[in-house]
């Protein structure tokens, strides 16, 4: 059994603050701050450039790279970290086109977030080698998967419906077309249960900063299947992803397996935030994170549908085919969404009418559903949207 309540108390919540955004950036755990002052000077500080051996630096995106291995269910030693989401994407994508030289075409679908979509075309451009980006409809995806399609490029649970793709059998259907896999975990890592490798998906990636608590602008992870890992041919190929970077070896040659997925210097202060956050997930089960993730959605869709009769929800309403986030579209929601947060009920807003909210069993409970519902509530009952103050727009929504 988890101790959901012991789980929460691990992180740093700001008074007043109720937190339903962790699925675009996790709160603060309390450890972080200490483990990064002591990397800076126990390490840093007192190891200099000796750190790189000393301390481990040089293996961290390995090492961190396992531990998220088992929260995805991949193979240890496949999953690797460094650098954005969007640069995992394209390595991803560069390595499963070279591995079908003679198909063209990458499909996708509409739900997908713009960067991997903005990454892909850079790709084709850059390859000028006739490739196509084909983006349907997310229902549409499985008919759409022919002999003409190299990989398919799909994020599984979609970033502003939650609406949750069916891995296994889009992996499988890939296959029988002779395509690969690849799958974007940006919402999938510790929100939901992922089986890599019952799936057989070959190759995956995501990002530390959301559902794990990696802290703003954490590294990315990228997973290539074993069968694969000795055979792709990196794009980025840089001097850390080769077979001896300390050769300086004027030719480039590929590392062995995941390592070749590497590219330059590591984040190591941003890993050690990311080192704290994977603490608390080493003692979670993502069965059980699941389990209570559906109890605590349907608390807050049955008590927002209730009360906000304006609100339509945009999310599944079957939790098999929804992720661990709640959304409704509403025509003034970004600035209904911005009155929640000036009463201290945090979501988010995505273009062009949906309020998104996360739900995230490690730090949030019954009573945080029924205060941000409630909060909401108000918000629509008294159409505070309606004042000019929230309707002011930041750089980020
Ligand atoms: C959050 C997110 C990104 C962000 O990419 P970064 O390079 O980390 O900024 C990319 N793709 C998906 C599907 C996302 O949800």
């Amino acid at each position: 059994m988890i101790d959901f309540k012991r789980l929460k108390d691990d992180f740093h919540l700001p008074e007043g603050v109720t937190y339903l955004d962790g699925n675009s950036l996790g709160p603060l755990p309390k450890t972080a701050a200490a483990r990064m002052a002591a990397v800076m000077q126990a390490e840093w500080g007192d190891m200099l450039i000796t750190g790189w051996n000393r301390a481990g630096w040089m293996d961290q995106p390995r090492r961190l790279g396992d531990r998220i291995a088992r929260l995805i269910g991949a193979e240890p030693g496949h999953v690797v970290l460094g650098d954005t989401l969007s640069i995992k994407v394209y390595q991803a994508l560069a390595a499963a086109l070279a591995l079908r030289p003679d198909r063209k075409v990458i499909l996708s679908d509409t739900g997908n977030f713009p960067s991997d979509l903005y990454m892909a075309e850079g790709l084709i451009r850059t390859l000028d080698r006739g490739h196509e980006l084909r983006v349907v409809a997310p229902d549409k995806v499985s008919d759409h998967i022919t002999d003409e399609v190299a990989a398919t490029l799909l994020t599984e649970v979609d970033y502003r419906t939650g609406h949750l793709h069916n891995m296994a059998q889009l992996t499988e259907k890939a296959h029988n077309s002779g395509a690969l896999a690849i799958w974007d975990l940006a919402h999938s890592a510790g929100a939901i249960p992922v089986d890599l490798q019952g799936c057989s998906a070959d190759f995956a990636v995501g990002c530390t900063y959301k559902y794990l608590n990696g802290g703003p602008g954490a590294p990315a992870f990228i997973y290539v299947a074993p069968r694969y890992a000795d055979r792709v041919d990196p794009a980025l190929s840089g001097w850390l992803g080769h077979a001896a970077p300390f050769a300086f070896d004027p030719r480039y040659q590929p590392g062995p397996g995941i390592e070749r997925m590497r590219v330059g210097t590591p984040p190591v202060l941003a890993m050690a935030a990311l080192e704290a956050a994977l603490d608390i997930w080493d003692r979670v089960e993502m069965d059980a994170v699941r389990a209570r993730s559906i109890a605590l959605s349907q608390r807050f869709i049955e008590r927002v549908e209730r009360a906000c009769p304006t609100l339509t929800l945009a999310s599944p309403r079957d939790p098999e085919n929804r992720g661990s986030q709640v959304s409704f579209r509403f025509e003034h929601g970004f600035a209904a969404m911005q009155a929640c947060i000036a009463q201290g009920v945090i979501g988010d807003f995505r273009a062009p009418d949906i309020m998104r909210f996360g739900i995230t069993p490690l730090y949030l409970d019954e009573a945080d559903i029924d205060r941000a519902a409630a909060v909401l509530a108000k918000v629509m009952a008294e159409k505070q949207w309606e004042n000019a103050e929230f309707q002011q727009q930041g750089r980020v929504t």
